[in-house]
């Protein structure tokens, strides 16, 4: 089977609690929460939601020291580690690390007097955690938009070195560094110029992306063009949408690159009048029945005997449209199904060849179809 396997960037590995970013890590997905931190019970229930998506690890935001005794709370019920983000104000970077923070989203360059910034970099060393230095065009040092007139990739880098420089000085190599902007082309270029010139790993995402469909397009654009030349440790697709739905698309893209493989992969066809049950119907249903399911597989629904027996034979399952439809498990044609069993078989199969996987350790490649 035709198949590029992208050269990675190597990067230096940093762990943010127990989930490696860098070095031969798996590539992480990312999301935020955009509840009120302070209300401890949601942000958790949102924290959980992201998790079971998959997300390797969730941000959330702490404006003040109310949020920082919330996040306290929220760290201990949390299944994922969390990264604080935090702006200017030290004493909550202090605080968030003695609560359990699994690393601090802070800029060294903001948060003012040196005795400061070296009680950050301190905390963060006594505390064994990272830092994630967060570049953004909306908001450049004043002097970097007057020198270059307005944002550019090099603008970027310039203000990233800046505080990458203040941890270097402090001899605090556990950072990770994203540069975002709204503009694609900015975006990517930016990261090709910092990737050169550091070994830290690198966090990607396009920011204020948009909504759902748009925001999702974008970055998979943006964040497409950045992983597939090999650059990027860990990534967040920001939409004005459910953290959950940007954990779906984050696995989403790095599905498609071949980055890492996490769940279903749905292979459907758009569907025609030649179709002969209903594609749409049947694929938003597998999504939904199969949204559990973390182990990655192929499984391929197609309308008709077009392109549905090619396609079935080249995934773990498979349901090719035909008088009678046809179910394929391993790339053999199995048995017949109705349209009103479709879903229910599909699911069947999905589960047993997980349940074999998971029985022989991972290792099984290939079961017949269950009876
Ligand atoms: S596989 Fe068949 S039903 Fe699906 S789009 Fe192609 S021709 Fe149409």
């Amino acid at each position: 089977m035709f198949k590029v396997e992208i050269p990675r960037r190597k990067s230096r590995q940093i762990m943010v609690g127990n989930v490696a970013v860098g070095g031969d890590a798996p590539i992480s997905v990312q999301t935020m929460t955009n509840t009120e931190t302070t209300d401890v019970d949601a942000t958790v229930a949102q924290i959980e939601r992201a998790a079971r998506a998959g997300a390797d690890i969730v941000r959330v935001s702490v404006p003040s020291m109310d949020a920082a005794e919330a996040f306290g709370l929220i760290r201990k019920r949390s299944p994922v580690p969390l990264i604080t983000d935090i702006h200017f104000d030290y004493k909550i970077a202090l605080r968030v690390a003695e609560l359990g923070a699994d690393c601090l989203r802070i800029n060294p360059g903001n948060i003012g007097r040196e005795d400061r910034v070296q009680a950050v970099v301190q905390s963060a060393k006594d505390h064994g955690i990272p830092i994630r230095i967060g570049v953004n065009a909306g908001s450049l040092e004043k002097d970097l938009q007057k020198k270059y007139g307005e944002p550019t990739p090099e603008a970027l880098v310039e203000s990233a070195l800046r505080h990458i420089e203040i941890l270097e000085r402090l001899n605090f190599p556990d950072f990770k560094v994203s540069l975002k902007a709204s503009e694609i082309f900015m975006t990517v270029e930016a990261y090709k110029l910092l990737a050169s010139q550091i070994e830290q790993p690198l966090h990607l995402g396009i920011t204020e992306a948009g909504g759902l469909r748009s925001g999702s397009v974008k970055s998979a654009i943006g964040l497409g063009m950045i992983l597939a030349s090999g650059i990027g440790d860990t990534i967040r697709v920001s939409l004005a949408a459910d953290p959950v739905e940007e954990v779906k698309v984050g696995f989403d893209i790095l599905k498609s690159l071949h980055l890492r493989n996490k769940g279903i992969n749905i292979i459907a066809c758009p569907s025609c009048s030649r179709q002969e049950f209903d594609v749409i119907k049947t694929v938003n249903a597998l999504e939904q029945r199969l949204e559990d399911v973390m182990e990655h597989l192929d499984v391929a629904v197609l309308g008709c005997v077009v392109n549905g027996p090619g396609e079935a034979r080249e995934a773990d399952i498979g349901l090719a449209g035909g008088s009678p439809n046809l179910l394929y498990v391993e790339g053999k044609p199995s048995y017949k199904v109705t349209e009103a069993e479709i879903v229910d078989q599909i699911e069947r199969q999905v589960r047993a060849k997980i349940a074999a996987m998971k029985e022989s350790g991972g290792k099984i490649i290939s079961i017949k179809a269950v009876d």
